[in-house]
This record gives C-alpha cells, sequence and structure tokens, in this order.
C-alpha cells in the first residue's frame, strides 16, 4: 500500500494500515513534518474519541488546551453537557497533532519516504505503479492520495472535483511584530482578522496569550488573492490595510493564504485509487472541520482496505467508503458555506442574520444539534432501519467483564471489530469468523445516551467496527448477526 500525502489524514490511514498488519509506506513530499507552520486549530471531540479507541488520546490532551471550541458563525455553543468521555475540543497547533501523529506512525514502523513525491502512477488489474521523481516507482495494491487539496493523485485519476470558486481569501502567517499587536479578533469592512500569540492558556474558558513570542496572524484580503506563495510585503500590505500599521512585522516563519474555495471528488474511488482529506473535499476552514474530516475519513477507510488487502473482505467493501464518508464531508461543505456568509464584512443586514442565528444557537435543540454536526459526534452511518445505534459512533461505556472493568474504547486500540454481548454469557457464537472479531461477554447497568438523540434502548449485543461504528444490534436474539458478520467482516470461515 502507498499512501501519497503524510499529513494528518495520511498519518492517521498509515497508523490504522500498519495496526491492521498491512505492509504500508507513505510518500512525503515535505523534508521533514515540522516544515510548515499551524495550520489547523484543534481537535473536536469525536476526533479525541478515535484517538481515544487507539488508545493515544492522552498524547494530544496533555499537550493542548482542552475548551469549549465549537462556534457556528461566531456564536459559541457549549458541550459540556454531551454524553462523551470528551465533551470539549482541544486547542492544539497542526504541526504538534502532526507531531505526535507522526511519532505513533514510526512506533508502528511505517515508512515514510520524505523529501519524495508522487509524480505519477498507472492502475492495472493487480496494482498501481507508483511513478516517483527521477525515474523511480514503488509498486502496490492500491494507492490512497492524502496529497491535500491540490491533490496530483486526483487530478491524475481523473475524479471530478465540482464545486465553487473562491470569494473570499486570507493571510495566515507566523511572524515576529516589534510592536505591541491589538490581539483577538477584529471585524471591519473586509471581513474577520485574527492576532494571536502562538503560545496560549485558555483559563476559564478565556484565551490567555502568553507575553511575547510569535504572533499568528490571519488577515482577510480585499478580493480573492492571487495563486503562489504571498510575501511579506504582502501581509505587510494587508495588516495596513485593516489596523493601519503593520506593528514592524519581520522574521517570517511561515506564510500562506487560504480561501472559501470549496469543492468535494465527485468520487472517493477509481478502482486502486482512493482519496481521503483534503484532497477530496476542500472548504473554508470556518468551524475548524478539515483535518477532523480527514483523520476521520482516515480511520473508516483504514480497516476496510487492511480487510480488501489481507483478502478478507471482497473489493466491494470499499465502496462503503464513498456511501458512507461522502455525505458527511458534503454536510461539512454546506455548514463551512453558510459560515462564510455570517463571516462576511459588516453590513446591517448581515448583521441582522448573524443576530438572528446567534439567538437561535442560544437556544437548546438548535445548540445541541449543531453543536454535535460539528464535533462530529452524530454522524450516521446509513445502514439501514434499526436500533438508533446502527450506524453511529459506539459510547464508550464502562462495562464490566468477568475479569474486572472494561472501557469499551479500551476493546478498540489494536483496530479489531468487536462483538459485545450484553445477554446471557456463552449466548453468541461467531465460530465461523474466530480470529477476526473479539467477543466479550460483559455487563452494563447505566444508560445508554447518544448526543442528540438522548436515552435510548439497551441493547442486548452489538457489534462494533473498528471505527468504532455499530454494525448490528441484538434484541435477545442473534438475527441479522450472520448477515452483518459477512457484510463487514468477510464470509463465513474465508481466513
Ligand atoms: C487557516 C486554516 C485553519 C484551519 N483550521 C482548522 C481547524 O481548526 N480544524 C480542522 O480540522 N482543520 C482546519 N484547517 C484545515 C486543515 O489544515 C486541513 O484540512 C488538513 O491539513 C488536511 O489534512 P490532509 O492530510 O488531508 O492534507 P494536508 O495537510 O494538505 O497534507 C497533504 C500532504 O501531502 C503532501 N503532498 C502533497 N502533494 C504530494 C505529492 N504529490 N507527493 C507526496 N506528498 C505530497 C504535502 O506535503 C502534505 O504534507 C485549517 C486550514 C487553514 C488553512
Amino acid at each position: 500500500m502507498v499512501i501519497a500525502g503524510g499529513g494528518p489524514t495520511g498519518l492517521m490511514l498509515a497508523g490504522e494500515l500498519a495496526l491492521a498488519g498491512v505492509d504500508v509506506a507513505i510518500v512525503e513530499r515535505r523534508a521533514s513534518q515540522d516544515h510548515r507552520g499551524a495550520r489547523a486549530g484543534g481537535l473536536h471531540s469525536r476526533t479525541i474519541e478515535v484517538l481515544d479507541q487507539r488508545g493515544v488520546a492522552d498524547r494530544f490532551l496533555t499537550e493542548g488546551q482542552v475548551a469549549q471550541v465549537q462556534s457556528f458563525g461566531g456564536s459559541r455553543l457549549d458541550i459540556s453537557d454531551f454524553p462523551t468521555r470528551h465533551p470539549y475540543g482541544l486547542g492544539l497547533w497542526q504541526n504538534h497533532i502532526e507531531r505526535i501523529l507522526a511519532g505513533w506512525v514510526r512506533e508502528l514502523a511505517v515508512p515514510i519516504y520524505r523529501g519524495r513525491e508522487v509524480t505519477g502512477f498507472a492502475q492495472d488489474d493487480t496494482g498501481v505503479e507508483v511513478e516517483l521523481p527521477d525515474g523511480q516507482s514503488l509498486r502496490a495494491e492500491y494507492l490512497v492520495g492524502c496529497d491535500g487539496g491540490s491533490s496530483l493523485v486526483r487530478k491524475e485519476s481523473g475524479i471530478e472535483f465540482p464545486g465553487w470558486d473562491p470569494t473570499t481569501s486570507a493571510l495566515i502567517a507566523e511572524a515576529e511584530m516589534v510592536e505591541e499587536p491589538e490581539l483577538g479578533i477584529h471585524r471591519d469592512a473586509r471581513g474577520i482578522h485574527s492576532l494571536g500569540r502562538l503560545e496560549y492558556e485558555v483559563r476559564d474558558g478565556e484565551v490567555i496569550y502568553k507575553n511575547g513570542g510569535p504572533v499568528r496572524i490571519m488577515v482577510t484580503e480585499g478580493h480573492p488573492g492571487p495563486a503562489g506563495e504571498p510575501t511579506l510585503r504582502d501581509l505587510s500590505e494587508a495588516l495596513i490595510a485593516v489596523y493601519g500599521t503593520d506593528y514592524g512585522v519581520h522574521s517570517l516563519t511561515w506564510i500562506s493564504r487560504f480561501t472559501d474555495m470549496t469543492r468535494q471528488a465527485a468520487s472517493y474511488r477509481d478502482r486502486r485509487v482512493l482519496l481521503a482529506g483534503d484532497a477530496a473535499h476542500v472548504h473554508s476552514p470556518a468551524g475548524g472541520q478539515g483535518l477532523n474530516t480527514g483523520v476521520q475519513d482516515a480511520v473508516n477507510l483504514g480497516w476496510k482496505l487492511a480487510q480488501v488487502v489481507n483478502r478478507t473482505s471482497p473489493k466491494g467493501l470499499l465502496d462503503t467508503y464513498h456511501a458512507e464518508r461522502h455525505p458527511v464531508a458534503a454536510r461539512v461543505l454546506r455548514n463551512t458555506m453558510a459560515q462564510t456568509v455570517l463571516n462576511r464584512p459588516a453590513d446591517s443586514r448581515l448583521d441582522a442574520l448573524r443576530d438572528t442565528v446567534s439567538e437561535l444557537m442560544r437556544m437548546d435543540e438548535p445548540r445541541r444539534r449543531f453543536a454535535a454536526m460539528l464535533s462530529g459526534l452524530d454522524i450516521h452511518y446509513d445502514l439501514g432501519e434499526g436500533h438508533p445505534l446502527l450506524g453511529r459512533r459506539m459510547p464508550d461505556l464502562d462495562l464490566v467483564t468477568a475479569d474486572g472493568p472494561l472501557r469499551v474504547f479500551t476493546l478498540l486500540h489494536d483496530a479489531r471489530p468487536a462483538l459485545l454481548n450484553l445477554g446471557e454469557p456463552g449466548g453468541l457464537d461467531i465460530t465461523s469468523w474466530a480470529g477476526r472479531i473479539q467477543l466479550i461477554d460483559a455487563k452494563y447497568a447505566g444508560a445508554w445516551e447518544l448526543p442528540v438523540l438522548g436515552v435510548v434502548s439497551a441493547p442486548t449485543a452489538v457489534l462494533i467496527r473498528p471505527d468504532g461504528h455499530v454494525a448490528w444490534t441484538g434484541d435477545g436474539t442473534d438475527l441479522g448477526l450472520r448477515d452483518a458478520l459477512t457484510t463487514w467482516f468477510g464470509p463465513p470461515g474465508a481466513v
């Protein structure tokens, strides 16, 4: 398996594949992981959960700042009452997220060909010839393009990328400033801007910047800027246009331009080539959802790809990746487009719209629905009619087993599926899938509570996929279990 791109999506996917025993390598254009600035500002609740499912959430939590980060169009949404072990987001810059992910991938012994890039590929019936510079190539069964918004893999595969052109752009940079800047968010006729120290703490929900040190700058431009690398001069001019001064900006360590271009790959797969993360969807950073969506794409795809490569499941399993993840990103595109409008320059009519939306967001039901969407906690894959848990994330319950207490997420650390029998011990038989699925007899006495939906009836058994989504629930019988096992984990006795 070859993954083009070692950003957050590629790294997560590599980890998932390595856990499943797949021979995988990453080809990454950047010479080192920290060779760019901090784009994304952190992780949402569901992403923290998926990292917890792999037993690595603490690595991120100890470095970041836990806070109520959810917001929609400028309205803060508190999720502290949500039924999850992580009812918050995590402030942590992307370079740190990538460093921690890269450390995990290193422990899993995934080779990363750094300073190399995928320049093309050719696929046939048995695999993909992945081209590298200097006439070198790698042969793989599958190639996954995790190579970002300008994805070469997407372009070369001919997969269409329909959507909307940018209406606005902003410069984002890290630099020093001679004068003390006006820290915080600033709105004017151009739109929204922000200046903050790279180092900060969250105290009582408030961001407290450290004194001195590099400044993280985000300044909206008057009109969508040209393609190509922006310069210190562009930054200085944009700052002067907004703040009347550039605060003596100097020692630029990183600069980039982002836009609200909104596009999504028409298909996430073309035979042996797949797309994930920004390669499959781009949108404005409003609500901070891009990295989170990419990491969760990887967690949806990894185990499926592993089962196909390991010959446990037929190739058709890969079609469920597009079927499940395309609608998730389509919803992100929609909500970021709506937020872009709410972030537009001050104008009486837009102010009225912002007030109206913020009034709505202060009501409990809209708050819960929007916050569950933005945090990723309400994601529901359409697996047909049935118990409300079907297709939704399995809550991290505290179970009791014959061997003592057990957290559900602990069962998922190795990215292996689990069948939880909460009824009569020994009442479920999965001998034909032995070795593929963990079967655990357990008891759980508490309420089953899901985000937005509230309390749901307790199932007698739950089949949990490696991505933490529920593939089947029992109601006292094993009706439908064999079908679910075959659909998700291959035909009986196939290994
Ligand atoms: C200002 C800003 C703020 C943001 N804030 C948030 C936020 O708070 N939360 C959030 O979730 N998201 C946020 N995002 C979005 C987030 O940064 C992206 O969604 C995320 O980086 C996507 O990860 P990725 O791995 O899919 O792609 P990328 O991070 O773009 O990684 C792609 C990798 O592929 C490599 N590559 C490219 N081409 C090739 C090639 N041909 N061969 C080999 N390697 C190649 C690149 O070097 C890169 O390392 C923000 C973005 C911006 C601009």
